[in-house]
């Protein structure tokens, strides 16, 4: 199918701010195409392939990384944006980029450091992504970070701040990253759930949602295996969400008349589902929290993760001078425990978690305790 021309209200790569370091056009790459590039060139996004999603590789080898999670949110942001006439390029390396920040353990990994960095200014993985773009990543020779477009650095930031900027929107191409994220997160879940069986098929009723899209899979297949089922399930789910999102946000974009791309900045947030699809997902994300992330086999996975997370934050905390030497702008303008949290938030689960048990032998005296502690 070809490519639709640019909507009036997409960002077009000739509206860009530029970037901080200013560099010459590149011949053949727009913009956000370079971008793109230099995010998927850099160390940090290359480490999302070892860090969890929801599950750790006790759960095996199906579930979603934070890596393939990524790749997800790219595809289904593509194609919302090049139905609605966005820029995709934009699009693209915004969700590339949007979970970068992320460290070892997810949400459970984010808890600790927000903790332990709590009178130093907190940790969040939205901001942690800009550090790493803005400062942490040296791959130029002409200045720190990755020097990416202003309106991908001002998109994430946005994500930051979020819950304190009401009234004001991003640019509709952040926003179709946000709503491409839940919609992936939203479905993979499930899948991942099923598969690894803390979900069951016959659960699938137990929300509107679910029920909607196994109705519709029934309809067309009476007949399904169990296996089957599932993947049918999973690719309604993702169908359902996605003409929903498209046809909400048309008809939210020609009733308010939006003719350029900052027209809608003063809209509020366009690119959503409708009112009925937007409550049923809010009813399955509050099923999979209870069902899902905060399972027994979660949870004790997670308080694993977060000690194992603290065990190195305060061996290198005290032990500063064993950081990497990239660390040392950091521990010298930001102090010791930001240095450590950049340090710790760039490893990956597995790293992670050997480096804990280094941490926890080196005080362990008896050579047959020794043995025990790193089979745990
Ligand atoms: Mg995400």
């Amino acid at each position: 199918m070809e490519r639709p021309p640019f909507a009036d209200y997409a960002f077009r790569d000739e509206d860009t701010a530029g970037r901080r370091y200013p560099e010459a056009l590149h011949p053949y790459r727009g913009p956000f195409q370079r971008d793109r590039d230099r995010i998927i060139h850099c160390a940090a996004f290359r480490r999302l392939s070892e860090k969890m999603q929801v599950f750790t590789a006790e759960f095996g080898n199906y579930h979603r990384t934070r890596l393939t999670h990524t790749m997800e949110v790219v595809g289904v942001a593509r194609t919302l944006g090049r139905a609605l006439g966005l820029n995709e390029d934009f699009i693209e390396a915004a969700a590339l980029l949007h979970d970068v920040g992320h460290p070892p353990f997810g949400h459970s990994g984010e808890a600790v450091l927000d903790l332990l960095l709590q009178n130093d200014g907190g940790f969040d993985h939205n901001g942690q992504a800009l550090r790493i773009v803005e400062k942490l990543e040296r791959r130029y020779i002409d200045f720190p970070g990755l020097n990416l477009s202003r309106e991908l650095l001002e998109g994430q930031a946005y994500k930051m701040h979020k819950k304190r900027t009401a009234g004001h929107a991003p640019l509709l191409e952040i926003q179709v990253v946000d709503m491409a994220d839940s919609i992936a997160y939203d479905t993979h879940d499930v899948d991942d759930a099923l598969e690894i069986g803390l979900l069951r098929t016959t659960q699938m009723v137990e929300t509107t949602l679910w029920k909607n899209a196994a109705q519709n899979v029934r309809r067309r297949w009476s007949r399904l295996e169990e296996d089957d089922f599932h993947r049918a399930l999973v690719h309604d789910l993702i169908d359902i969400q996605i003409s929903d999102v498209l046809r909400a946000t048309r008809a939210r974009l020609e009733a308010r008349g939006i003719k350029n791309f900052s027209e809608a900045l003063t809209e509020g947030i366009l690119v959503a589902p409708s009112a009925e699809i937007a409550e049923q997902k809010a009813e399955a994300e509050a099923f999979l929290l209870e069902k899902v992330y905060r399972h027994p086999r979660v949870m004790s996975l997670r308080s694993k993760a977060g000690e194992w997370m603290e065990t190195i934050f305060n061996r290198l905390a005290d032990m500063p001078e064993q950081l990497p030497k990239r660390y040392e702008s950091v521990l010298k303008h930001e102090g010791v425990r930001r240095a450590v949290a950049d340090y710790l938030a760039d490893m990956t689960d597995r790293s992670a978690r050997l480096e804990s048990l280094r941490a926890k032998n080196r005080s362990i005296r008896s050579p047959v305790e020794k043995i025990s502690a790193s089979e745990t």
